[in-house]
């Protein structure tokens, strides 16, 4: 062994022995621990971004992903937070990527399906523990009142626990309950230089459905919940900056269909079938976004979460070439008066 090499190996195991040291004995851990804090809440961006911040906090469906969370898309324009949907565990993917729920005004729902809506509680509280100044707003087509007022019943105890816990200062309990606003179709929601529009879609038999399109300083992101591809998606999106649409793999859900069928779990063999009508096969939605104008196009809700690689791969196949298949934790940047979309993997 040369004595460069023998220089190179002793210094990796001098590095070892200071990681093993500092990780397994208790004085290297009491050191470690308060800088790694420490540089953990450093990592939290306090300056806005100027433009529209898209953060991807859930990316699959109610099949089941180890490393996905279920559909939640969050958009930061200026110093304002919206979600599109709160889908299960998609609040501690936001947590775990330290995104700040301070600035959380509202959670737009697109429909009412248990995979868009159950971590709708989970966002409340931590915003409500964090300091939000105003009531959370669900915002959504006709029903939303029901589901805003279920969350409130079910979880009056928990709230109550809270404040006494912590005391009112700190918790204002009018701050604890959910707000809600019925928006319809093609109506809008202002908040400053930001307007989110409601648009049409079609997850029959689920009715009302919708989706939302961002617009903020010439910047616009469009986010469709669960739909087919519908003509009201090529208007709403017309010259959009960025789709991110729900996208279903027929190759991956007929397999699966058929192997469930071969093995007599006709149940779950029926439910493959029968989702394969009201989810965007993803072969179609190239065409859609290039109708539309749109620049870039994204999956998410992935019908099914790919587990591996050999999957991924199926999946890509069927969509258009110059497509982003999202993961949870990705980032897309549209810096306002630029035409700029920066995309970050996790
Ligand atoms: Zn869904
Ligand atoms: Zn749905």
């Amino acid at each position: 062994m040369g004595k460069f090499l023998r220089a190179i190996v002793a210094m990796i195991a001098a590095f070892g022995l200071v990681a093993w040291i500092a990780v397994s004995t208790r004085s290297g851990q009491d050191i470690l621990l308060p800088r790694l804090i420490n540089a953990a809440l450093q990592s939290q961006p306090d300056v806005p971004f100027d433009g529209l911040r898209v953060f991807m906090c859930g990316t699959s469906s109610p099949l089941p992903s180890a490393d996905r969370a279920q559909a939640c898309v969050a958009v930061f324009a200026g110093s304002s937070l919206y979600l599109v949907d709160a889908g299960e565990g998609s609040s501690e993917t936001f947590n775990l990527h330290n995104e700040s729920t301070l600035n959380l005004k509202a959670v737009l729902l697109t429909h009412f399906h248990s995979d868009h809506i159950s971590g709708i509680p989970d966002f409340n509280l931590n915003s409500w523990v964090t300091g939000r100044k105003e009531p959370l707003v669900l915002i959504g087509p006709a029903g939303v009142e029901r589901i805003a007022m279920g969350f409130n019943e079910a979880f009056a105890m928990d709230r109550s626990y809270r404040v006494a816990h912590h005391g009112e200062a700190m918790l204002p309990p009018a701050l604890g309950e959910l707000d809600f606003r019925e928006i319809a179709v093609n109506e809008s929601w202002t908040d400053g230089e930001l307007t989110i529009t409601a648009y049409p879609v079609d997850h029959g038999p689920v009715s009302p459905a919708v989706g939302y399109r961002f617009d903020y300083r010439g910047r616009a992101v469009v986010v469709s919940g669960d739909s087919n591809v519908v003509d009201s998606l090529v208007t709403a999106a017309k010259g959009a900056d960025l789709l991110l649409h729900d996208a279903l793999s027929l190759t991956l859900i007929q397999t699966m269909e058929s192997a469930l069928a071969t093995v007599g779990r006709d149940r779950q063999s029926k439910i493959m079938h029968d989702i394969q009508n009201y989810h965007a096969h993803a072969s179609t939605l190239g065409d859609a976004a290039s109708k539309a104008g749109v620049k870039l196009l994204a999956a998410y809700h992935l019908v099914p979460p790919p587990r591996n690689t050999l999957m991924k791969n199926v999946f890509v196949r069927e969509l258009a070439e110059g497509t982003v298949m999202t993961t949870d934790g990705m980032v897309f940047e549209l810096p306002a008066g630029s035409d700029a979309i920066n995309v970050h993997e996790p």
